[in-house]
């Protein structure tokens, strides 16, 4: 019988959740998510994935009623367990209203509705700790992701069309995040410098294209080569597209973890948040940047919208040159300059 995973945290999230399935997977076969519509594309062509179940819990399946219905629907799958990743109460209700049998949650969700209980690590990665679900040690699976062959040919044509600006490979920038405060303000500075040694990329979802164009022009008006992304693949296709980038520099958001699943070096800048929380870079050779000695920093788990301070140090004082320092110790822009 079928195992059943509920995740629906952010996307991010998601991708971390990737070794969980996978070692779930190599023990009874591939299991069923619920997710969130935005995440379902990456578990769906997951081989350790039977079958990708959306849940819109801040959308259309908002409210009691989608609720019990989705609950409905999930126990007449009669699964043999349930695996509860995401602490949430609504998570544990589901399985255990899916009259699910066995119901594996982390001692600081909501055990009184599991019928397992695992300790949840307090240090570590992320996806170790997430591992930790299935009882396995870490660093035994990693994040993957399995985009298809149409979303790589798409991502061929889409680089045929800008190919003239990217011979000789391209560094990726992701310079968005739904938090404000984790957005590192110099992405245009960084690029205008970087691009004396690669094609420029920035990717990101439509909402990130006008920060991409304010890029992209300034590199431009100093002779460089860049080209925005923002808004033009899918999720997929963006992760393939991250995958050919000889490295990615983001901020502590989803891109991350989608280079990290695609096995491209990767530059993390952190602001308000710090890679201690077990959301950094997990690869070897991987870097973070992040401002030392601020009293301030860490102030909150995900990162607030706004700094509760009004004066951003932690973004504003982090330099291009630190950043470019942990470009450099990567040694991915050397191995082929
Ligand atoms: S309070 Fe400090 S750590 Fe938080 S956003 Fe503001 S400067 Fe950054």
């Amino acid at each position: 019988m079928t195992s059943l995973v509920i995740q629906t945290a952010f996307l991010g999230d998601v991708v971390l959740t990737t070794p969980l399935l996978e070692a779930l997977a190599r023990r009874a076969g591939p299991v069923d998510v619920v997710t969130t519509p935005a995440a379902l594309p990456l578990v769906a062509t997951h081989p350790a994935v039977r079958r990708a179940i959306p849940y819109d819990k801040r959308g259309q399946d908002r409210g009691m009623a989608a609720f019990l219905a989705l609950a409905r629907a999930l126990r007449a799958e009669r699964y043999e367990a349930a695996y509860l990743p995401h602490r949430s109460l609504r998570s544990g209700a589901l399985a255990w209203l899916a009259r699910i049998p066995r119901r594996v949650g982390f001692h600081d969700g909501w055990p009184l509705l599991y019928t397992e209980v695992r300790r949840r690590p307090t240090d570590g990665h992320e996806s170790d700790r997430l591992l930790a679900l299935a009882g396995e040690a870490p660093h035994s699976f990693a994040p993957r992701l399995w985009p298809t062959p149409a979303d790589a040919a798409a991502v061929d044509s889409w680089l045929d069309a800008v190919q003239g600006s990217l011979d000789g490979g391209f560094v990726a920038l992701a310079p968005g995040s739904i938090w404000g405060a984790k957005r590192w303000p110099y992405y245009r500075e960084l690029a205008e410098q970087l691009a004396r040694r690669a094609g420029i990329v920035v990717v990101g979802g439509a909402e990130d294209a006008s920060l991409a164009s304010e890029i992209t022009a300034a590199v431009g008006r100093s002779g460089g080569r860049a080209v925005s992304a923002c808004g033009r693949l899918t999720l997929r296709q963006s992760a393939v597209l991250i995958g050919r980038a000889r490295l990615l520099v983001t901020n502590d958001s989803a891109p991350l973890h989608l280079a990290t699943a695609m096995g491209t070096p990767v530059v993390a800048v952190f602001g308000p948040t710090i890679p201690e929380f077990g959301f950094g870079p997990v690869r070897e050779g991987d870097a973070s940047v992040g401002l030392v000695g601020l009293a301030c920093r860490p102030c909150s788990d995900h990162g607030p919208r706004a700094c509760p301070l009004g004066h951003h140090r932690c973004m504003r004082e982090l330099s291009v040159d630190r950043v470019l320092a942990a470009i450099e110790e990567t040694g991915a822009l050397r191995r082929r300059d």
